[in-house]
């Protein structure tokens, strides 16, 4: 009865009378005035007024499973959620359910996660009520080789998620953070399982700072969240539905042709460091270089001395010049 009663409150965007809910729902009225004490607790607020009935004010920013499957219009993506008030990281659970067989599109998402990682191992701060922390399990046909591109592909997805709702100028640094204001709004991390010619499955964790105003000390140089970028508190669960709604579009385009070659354009019309000078830190000797966009293979052009070199995501970071962009 409660999902009943907000749903009918949100859908009228206006006043609904306690006699036409007790009536609809062939319940009393003193249960339906439960009903909305409860929700209050749960941080619903309402206005209601006598002769007129209970209007929905706002909604609690909530990733609950509800939460989400409520707004969602995927085929597959996120059809199926797995939603905690706490993890250890969302990827290592997605991963924990992809060996005992959960499908293709499930999604793994926590309030908090008390070891959320970055790629090789770095923390990822992922603190209570600000945050989207969650993994997105998939099973593709591609060649093992194939399955780095895919964070490409969610990159591409978050930034125009996040532009769709809310305009925010944020950009992607390749290969896996989405950054504005020459900071970090998002991170990915991308973890397969596979056999030599199959993939067994492909896990994508995805971390965005949504409404935070502060970071801990360590990150604060390099952290920033949506709400600092453009004053603007969204709803996280719309956030996940959109994102779920563009990556199903975007994923189904990189099947198709195996590669990023028909989000080519998107992509670097995305990158923040095209035509710049980057410094590529590779495990085998740092240098600079102009940074040109990326090719099919998701791998970076880079110019240095009039020629040019590939850049395989892997180990290598690439940073700007004078900061983190
Ligand atoms: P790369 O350029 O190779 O991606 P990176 O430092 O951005 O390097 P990641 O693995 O993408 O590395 O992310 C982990 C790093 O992100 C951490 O070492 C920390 O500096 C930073 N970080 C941790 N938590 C957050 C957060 N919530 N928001 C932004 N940045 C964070």
């Amino acid at each position: 009865m409660k999902d009943k009663i907000r749903t009918i409150l949100k859908e009228r965007n206006g006043f609904v009378s306690g006699q036409e809910l007790s009536e609809g729902l062939g319940v009393s009225r003193t249960a339906v005035w439960k009903v909305i004490r409860q929700l209050e607790e749960e941080g619903y607020v309402f206005e209601a007024v006598r002769n007129k009935g209970y209007r929905l004010v706002t909604e609690p920013d909530l990733l609950t499973k509800a939460a989400i499957s409520e707004r969602l219009s995927t085929e597959w993506a996120g059809q199926e959620v797995c939603s905690f008030d706490e993890i250890d990281s969302t990827n290592n659970e997605a991963k924990r359910q992809a060996e005992i067989g959960a499908p293709h599109g499930l999604l793994v998402i926590s309030e908090v996660q008390t070891a959320g990682r970055g790629r090789m191992g770095r923390p990822w701060s992922s603190p209570a009520g600000s945050g989207i922390w969650m993994s997105l399990l998939l099973r593709p046909s591609l060649a093992p080789i194939q399955a780095s591109g895919l964070t490409l592909v969610m990159a591409l997805a978050i930034r125009e998620a996040i532009v769709t709702l809310t305009g925010a100028e944020c950009r992607i640094k390749w290969p896996n953070d989405i950054v504005a204001d020459g900071k970090k709004v998002c991170g990915i991390l991308t973890e397969m399982s596979a056999e030599p010619d199959r993939i067994n499955h492909v896990v994508i964790g995805v971390g965005i700072n949504v409404t935070d105003d502060s970071f801990p000390e360590e990150i604060r140089d390099r952290a920033i969240s949506i709400w600092q970028v453009c004053g603007q508190k969204i709803q996280r669960a719309e956030l996940v539905a959109e994102i779920l709604k563009t990556f199903e579009r975007f994923y189904e385009q990189y099947l198709q042709s195996g590669d990023m070659s028909t989000l080519l354009d998107a992509y670097n019309a995305a990158l923040i460091n095209c035509g710049q000078t980057v410094r590529v830190l590779d495990p085998k000797g740092e240098y600079e270089a102009v940074a040109r966009g990326i090719i099919p293979s998701g791998a970076l052009i880079v110019e240095k001395d009039g020629q040019t070199r590939e850049i395989i995501s892997g180990e290598v970071s690439v940073r700007g010049v004078y900061g983190y962009v």
